[in-house]
């Protein structure tokens, strides 16, 4: 039963071959015996699951149907969940039980969605190998001395190990599309303000947009299509129709203009991941796409343009986490200044510190200028590139890192090697574009991804692509050893 996607979970739900209530018992109990080997859960919520899945069975004995009625997923542990501990992968929120729902959550609840658990993640969304969480690191099904990539690295890992089918995920840099590449999943970063924030612990709200992470673009539709739509309550959320995006799926890529910016095979990609990029063009180009190279010539300055803006909205952010008014508070603080001392240097990790102090330093009088105000300049010229070459192009493709998952500790005293490994994601974050990454093949028995890059609100034609080529290749459906 584990090896279903939600696609044939929901066949499977509607042909009666089984009810919500025995794949949520069998999904749990594999949790319980794999989980331990990858650290993939922060929080298990059995009772809410079977509560849940009983009642979408029941819904569906009284003829309603739906393809996510009775599907099991997963949240990433900054969607807030009321009555359960919505942690944050961090010491400081270890006590905080959220007094209500994100708006994702509530919709895919209400949607039938059934919650298995809060998976782990990079503290407070911060990383890109799932090291930084207070609840240990999370490791990769491929090869369980690797990182799974972060900070979506918990949500990644369980449905790569086939705990569960599908999962949120949150991308403010790379984080949903990063952990699918080094996890062999379908991830889909939205366009921001697709998906609503609102409950959502924000690390940098101009760049955080909630996704889907699951094996198969189909199954990111059918995530995606729960996830989707205005919030009243989110005032960047977008008032624009949510497409069919299941229904868009099997449209023709004859004629598609995919654009492959030469600035993405420099030194730094690894060219055994180059060479399975221009495997999957082939792949697109018999499928009637035709192939066309573009330039983003300001991508290289888009990770110090990144590493300024988002530490300095995380500054902005975490500074309600001062042991008054959420979370952590130390023992027998002193005085005030003691207490918002002692209870942020105790309650936050070495990761979390480092960044609070960078965005401060780059938002104080003096250095603004220097470093936020040019950065902001920076994000401008990134959006201006994408722009200027989706005048000519449907797509853009590429690798989504230059090189596969590294090995746990690797890059964990060096935060600068860690953060060049972003190089082909912060950019749609930059210009709040959807990117997606899909599995292209394997190094090292590692998984490789290859990321799409579309125009605002063109998750669909990505997930077309995507499913197209899904139904050409069969990277996307070979399963780690063990698992
Ligand atoms: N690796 C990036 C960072 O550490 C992106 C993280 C994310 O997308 N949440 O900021």
């Amino acid at each position: 039963m584990h090896h279903m996607t939600l696609a044939e979970i929901a066949r499977g739900l509607a042909d009666k071959k089984f009810s919500s209530v025995e794949l949520t018992q069998t999904l749990l109990a594999r949790i319980a015996q794999l989980d331990p080997q990858i650290n993939s859960f922060i929080s298990l919520t059995q009772d809410l699951a079977l509560g849940q899945a009983k009642a979408a069975d029941e819904r569906r004995a009284n003829g309603e149907s739906g393809a996510l009625l009775g599907a099991p997923i997963a949240h990433k542990d900054l969607f807030c969940t009321q009555g359960i501990r919505t942690s944050c992968g961090s010491k400081m929120l270890d006590n905080f039980k959220a007094p209500y729902d994100a708006t994702v959550v509530a919709k895919l609840a209400a949607a039938g969605a059934v919650t298995l658990g809060k998976t782990n993640m990079d503290e407070f969304a911060m990383g890109s190998a799932n090291e930084s969480s207070w609840y240990g690191a999370v490791k990769n099904p491929w090869n369980l001395e690797h990182v799974p990539g972060g900070s979506s690295g918990g949500s990644a890992a369980a449905v790569a190990a086939r705990l569960l089918p599908a999962a949120t995920a949150t991308d403010t840099g790379g984080s949903i599309r990063q952990p699918a590449a080094f996890t062999n999943l379908t991830g889909l970063k939205p366009t921001y303000g697709r998906v609503s924030r609102w409950g959502m612990i924000a690390y940098a709200s101009s760049l955080d947009q909630g996704g889907p992470l699951a094996r198969t673009a189909e199954d990111c539709a059918i995530l995606l299509q729960g996830m989707a739509g205005f919030d009243p309550n989110d005032s960047t959320s977008i008032d624009e129709p949510v497409p069919d995006y299941s229904a868009g799926l099997s449209g023709s890529l004859q004629g598609l203009r995919i654009g492959v910016p030469k600035e993405y095979f420099s030194a730094g990609l690894d060219p055994r991941i180059a060479e399975l990029i221009h495997n999957s063009i082939k792949e697109l180009e018999k499928l009637g796409a035709v192939i066309k190279e573009i330039s983003l010539p300001n991508m290289q300055h888009a990770i110090p343009a990144y590493y300024v803006i988002a530490p300095a909205e995380a500054s902005s952010n975490l500074s309600r986490f001062d042991g008054v008014r959420f979370g952590y508070r130390c023992e027998n603080p002193a005085n005030l200044e003691d207490l918002y001392k002692r209870s942020r240097g105790e309650g936050f990790g070495s990761e979390v510190q480092r960044r609070i102090m960078v965005g401060a330093y780059a938002l104080s009088a003096g250095y603004y200028d220097a470093y936020y105000l040019k950065a902001q300049k920076i994000r401008r010229l990134v959006k201006n590139d994408f722009m200027t070459a989706f005048n000519e192009v449907d797509i853009i493709l590429g690798p989504t890192t230059p090189n596969p998952a590294w090995k746990l500790g690797a890059k964990s005293s060096d935060p600068v090697a860690a953060y060049l490994e972003d190089v082909y994601t912060i950019t749609a974050n930059l210009a709040g574009l959807p990117g997606l990454s899909m599995p292209a093949g394997f190094v090292d028995g590692l998984p490789v991804g290859v990321q799409l890059l579309a125009p605002y609100f063109q998750e669909g034609r990505l997930l077309n692509v995507a499913h197209k080529y899904q139904l050409n290749t069969d990277w996307h459906t070979r399963t780690p050893t063990g698992f």
